[in-house]
């Protein structure tokens, strides 16, 4: 069984990399490659109004990727950090001045 599976070859791209349904990958990213090339307004309108009809399962799909990206995620934000002081500092004083404000306000 698994040397019928690694002998399996596409015949279009010669890639050994398949689903398990039987779809070639390297063909299948070309194919999708090459229709938001090809209709890159109409992707870009389509996942728009999708995020809009779906924030919840947007979110939900952002937060998996972020927890199961924490690293990459962290080395990221450590990266911007060091690249953006000002804005680092002013992110952070803008959040004092409100929690500033909340005090003043009870
Ligand atoms: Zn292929």
């Amino acid at each position: 069984m698994a040397a019928y599976s690694s002998i399996w070859q596409c015949k279009r791209c010669g890639s050994t990399e398949r689903y398990a349904g039987g779809g070639c990958k390297v063909c299948q990213r070309n194919r999708v490659a090459a229709y938001v090339a090809a209709n890159a307004e109409k992707v870009k309108a389509r996942t728009k109004k999708y995020k809009e009809s779906n924030p919840e399962r947007v979110k939900a799909v952002k937060a998996r990727w972020v927890a199961a990206n924490s690293e990459k995620v962290k080395t990221w934000n450590t990266r911007w950090n060091e690249e953006h002081p000002e804005a680092v500092k002013a992110i952070r004083d803008r959040s004092y001045a409100k929690v500033k404000a909340k005090r003043k306000g009870t």
